[in-house]
């Protein structure tokens, strides 16, 4: 039952008629719940409270692939004119990306050309930017484009999915650059020939990555929902005296909002992950897709509107 809810909203998630409409009406039947807004300036009210709150933010304007050279860098220009108002606003707030966003497909100069507009204005006003990691086929791309700017930006992070076979390798390669990795599961459908299968194997691998990537010194954002992986974090810096300053936990803007609060009431730091932009339509059917249980406050939306 569960294989067939994920592979149906999986299925809805490409439908362009259906994105098409979300457009139209906007977020307001149940992905206002996960989303932040169709804007940023939507969305600022919300990080306030947040911020207010304790929590601190990263912001990720949606949409992912780009057909051409002038999309990309309209793309990059959103992304520094949101580094500016996360400045002038006075935000705790950092900015994800997706380097498919900034021509990725295209050609690696553009989005290297991109990436060091974005990185500049970024360190001009001490943000951190974590570039998000896409499918496994553009996975070495991502880490080489991000190891060249490593070298020269200080405020750049990214991200390591546990379900590849390469990412112990990838985290020793890193090790080299003092690296700021989002440790995740991974989000996209892979082969069994490039990512473990199993989800035992791949929380098995996540726990191992966390460990390895603390021990080696370095920040840790421990990106996950799951209760076993948040204690497991725990009993490992408590076992090794690994300061709070060291690690963050993150998690999707609207998923487990009380674990979040419990988390910083026990004096962790905790990192609100908020999507905004009017492509929202795939994110809202990916997250259906993870988790079926996320569709009844969709329907709650739906029918309290
Ligand atoms: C901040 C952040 C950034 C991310 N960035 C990326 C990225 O760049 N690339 C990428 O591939 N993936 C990314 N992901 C997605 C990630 O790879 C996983 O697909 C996603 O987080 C689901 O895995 P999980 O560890 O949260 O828990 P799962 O394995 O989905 O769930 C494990 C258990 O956790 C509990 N649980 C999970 N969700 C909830 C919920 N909403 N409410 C209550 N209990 C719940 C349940 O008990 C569940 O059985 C990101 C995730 C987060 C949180």
């Amino acid at each position: 039952m569960e294989a067939i809810s994920k592979n149906f909203f999986l299925y809805l998630s490409n439908n362009k008629v259906l994105d098409r409409l979300a457009k139209r009406f906007g977020t307001r039947f149940g992905a206002d719940k996960i989303v932040g807004g169709e804007t940023f300036s939507q969305a600022i009210p919300l990080i306030k409270q947040l911020n207010h709150d304790g929590l601190q933010v990263t912001v990720d304007h949606l949409g992912e692939f780009v057909d051409s050279e002038a999309e990309s860098r309209k793309r990059s220009q959103e992304c520094i004119e949101t580094i500016q108002a996360i400045a002038h606003h006075q935000l705790n707030s950092e900015i994800s990306l997706k380097l498919t966003s900034l021509g990725l497909d295209l050609n690696k100069e553009l989005v290297m050309e991109n990436m060091e507009r974005i990185s500049q204005e970024a360190e001009r006003h001490d943000i951190t930017v974590t570039i998000d990691m896409e499918d496994s086929s553009r996975c070495g791309e991502t880490l080489e484009i991000y190891k060249a700017l490593k070298e020269k930006y200080h405020n750049l992070g990214t991200v390591i999915q546990a379900y590849l076979y390469r990412s112990n390798e990838d985290v020793d390669e890193l090790h080299a650059y003092d690296p700021y990795l989002r440790l995740v599961k991974g989000a996209y459908k892979e082969s069994g020939k490039v990512a473990f299968a199993d989800k035992p194997e791949v929380d098995a691998n996540l726990k191992r990555l966390i460990k390895k990537n603390l021990l080696n010194g370095h920040y840790t954002a421990i990106a996950s929902h799951d209760d076993a992986i948040i204690n497991f974090t725990k009993e490992l810096v408590k076992e090794h005296g690994i300061s709070t300053d060291q690690f963050e936990f993150q998690m999707l803007y609207g998923m487990r909002n009380q674990t979040q609060y419990d988390l910083l009431k026990e004096g962790y730091k905790v990192r609100v992950y908020m999507p905004y932009g009017d492509d929202w339509y795939g994110y809202f059917m990916r997250r259906l897709a993870e988790r079926p249980a996320n569709i009844a406050f969709a329907i709650k939306g739906i029918f309290s509107k």
